[in-house]
């Protein structure tokens, strides 16, 4: 997959000749005397985008463990919140350097903002809306005509494009801006509450209110969340200082997800102390879930998911167009740490000068630290390459570009647990194409992979964006339509055979090479409603099963799987 927004800074090399010799001997001589981080402190600041709360944790630990400073840095952490300075703006106004933003972030880079996302520390948006248990809400359509807490986006963005997704109209709503004060939602005043996963459910658990939550990742809504962000001339001008800086805040988050318990009496002592320890524990579990630290790298992004989520903002009409994203995804530095190797070599060489027989032990010193340095780097990347094919490999079929079984898999479970959890019809179509095999042998197997993307294609263009249509396997396709009765599925597989058998394909395996002939093609559709109890693998046989049927039938038709009837007992 190409990678056409990331940012790479380019360091200048540094020429050890440019100095004066007494400013390089004295250079020397004061790293002799004081450790290279107290030599190097450069104050930076970070704004936050909240109170201080367990949210932040990873960039405490980094200070109070001592990792800043081991990176050069004096770092000033500054809260956010209704009075302080938001966080973006303060980046491009130049009174912080380092920012945390949400996936707005990259609404701005659209606008022609130079902001970067350094970093992304969860994996998943905690913003949710909350209902209470006892209400008659379980899915995003049953908030019409509902009073229901919506944040300005685009903070709650992810709330908007899930009522997109759902094809329910905000005027359906009755919006109202929210009060963070969840006792609204308790005492009725409102009937759905936009908040976090990590934070109003524990107030409502702590009063034994009993809650749902309306999550849009349910509903294929995958946004990142708490970015690191800082403005593109700080890149250019300081790239060692911004590396540094993501490098020791990544190290502190790992600290905080290790030691969750020191982390939490900390920021209870130090930062928080108006937070319960219960309710900073809370948080960092609920976070920790949000963070994924086992699943995924600290930190990682991947451009082809923030390009999606550029997308969803020009759906919402948030943004105008993705155009401006070069640059956006800073993908680290590829070069060595130049001004450390300087710090260590410079040592060296002192050693050289005055001491004579340590310049031996500096100057192994420094190659093994070199060489350490650079296998580092070199197993990050290939990680992080790695970590970037292995999610791309995993669940998108390279033919087709349509979403591979296992993709499928990990949705239907989904599908089947929201189904079981709230009554919702679920349906499934199996699909195949006939006489595919002939088609390969009269025609070649380029022109029978072509026959396999032109179909794709097509019926893609038909389906819901909630539809989730998967390459099964060779010919066979499945078609996973949510909140869908049998009645629907079989209207919807019926559209499907017609505009199969209906349009010809022109038989050119190369874009460009002339039309060899139009091959007529047909697929015969097995359709089956999921049945309570059912698992995926019994789902997936009665649609077969019927696929199975309309084969025997004569092909180029439709057939619904119907579950047996119960004997009476003799
Ligand atoms: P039926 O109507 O009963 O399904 O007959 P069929 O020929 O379509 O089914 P069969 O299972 O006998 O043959 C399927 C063929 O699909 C065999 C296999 O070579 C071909 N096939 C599987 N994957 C691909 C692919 O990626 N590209 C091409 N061109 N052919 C493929
Ligand atoms: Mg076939
Ligand atoms: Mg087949």
């Amino acid at each position: 997959m190409s990678v056409p927004f990331v940012s790479q800074p380019t360091c200048p090399p540094v020429n050890p000749a440019r100095g004066s010799l007494w400013m390089g001997l004295g250079l020397l001589v004061a790293q002799l005397l004081w450790p290279a981080e107290a030599l190097a402190a450069d104050k930076v600041r970070l704004q936050l985008r909240w109170l201080h709360q367990f949210q932040f944790a990873g960039y405490y630990m980094a200070l109070e463990k001592g990792f800043y400073r081991q990176a050069g840095l004096d770092v000033d952490i500054l809260p956010g919140g209704p009075q302080a300075a938001k966080p973006i703006e303060a980046l491009l106004a130049g009174e912080v350097d380092f920012a945390i933003a949400n996936s707005g972030l990259v609404i701005a880079r659209m606008q022609g903002q130079p902001v970067v996302a350094l970093a992304a520390i969860m994996q998943r948006s905690p913003v949710v809306w909350i209902v209470r248990a006892d209400s008659d809400i379980y899915a995003p359509q049953d908030l019409a005509g509902k009073r229901v807490m919506l944040l300005d986006p685009p903070e709650s963005a992810e709330l908007r494009l899930t009522l997109l997704r759902e094809g329910l109209d905000l005027d359906r709503l009755q919006v109202s801006p929210p009060s963070f004060d969840p006792q609204d939602l308790v005492d009725g005043r409102t009937d759905a509450y936009n908040g976090y996963t990590a934070n109003e459910p524990f107030w409502l658990q702590q009063r034994q209110i009993d809650y749902r939550l309306i999550n849009p990742h349910e509903y294929g809504v995958n946004f990142y969340n708490d970015v690191l962000a800082t403005r593109e001339a700080l890149l250019d001008e300081r790239p060692e200082q911004v590396e540094a800086f993501v490098r020791a805040s990544l190290r502190g988050w790992q600290y905080a997800l290790d030691n969750l318990e020191e982390s939490v009496q900390l920021i209870h002592r130090r930062y928080a102390p108006g937070k319960s320890l219960e309710h900073l524990r809370f948080e960092a579990q609920e976070l920790k879930k949000l963070i994924m630290p086992e699943l995924v790298q600290l930190g990682h992004m991947n451009p082809g998911r923030w390009q999606t989520i550029a997308d969803s903002y020009v759906e919402l009409g948030m943004a105008k167009d993705t155009s401006n994203l070069g640059g956006f995804v800073y993908r680290g530095q590829a070069h060595t740490d130049h001004r450390l190797l300087y710090q260590v070599v410079g040592g060296a060489t002192l050693a050289l000068l005055l001491l004579g027989a340590v310049a031996l032990r500096f100057a192994h010193l420094t190659k093994r630290l070199r060489l350490e340095i650079a296998a580092r780097r070199q197993a990050e990347q290939e990680l992080r390459n790695s970590n970037l094919k292995l999610e791309h490999l995993a669940s998108t079929d390279r033919l087709t570009g349509l979403w591979t079984r296992l993709r499928l898999e990990e949705v239907a479970q989904n599908e089947i647990k929201r189904a079981e959890r709230y009554d919702l019809p679920l349906c499934l179509i199996f699909f195949d194409i006939d006489r595919f095999k002939a088609i390969n042998d009269q025609h070649g197997h380029e022109v029978g992979d072509q026959v396999l993307r032109e179909v794709a294609h097509r019926i893609k263009a038909q389906l819901r964006d909630s539809d989730c249509l998967c390459r099964w396997g060779g010919e066979e396709f499945i078609i996973l339509m949510p909140h869908a009765d049998l009645e629907h599925a079989v209207v919807m597989a019926e559209k499907l055979r017609i505009l199969v058998a209906g349009n010809p394909v022109a038989g050119n395996p190369v874009a460009g090479a002339p039309v060899t002939g139009q091959i007529v093609v047909t697929a015969s559709f097995g359709v089956a409603q999921w049945q309570p109890g059912q698992n995926l693998r019994e789902w997936v046989q009665c649609a077969d099963q019927a696929l199975y049927l309309a084969k025997q039938s004569g092909r180029n038709r439709i057939e619904c799987y119907a579950p047996p009837i119960p004997q009476p007992l003799p």
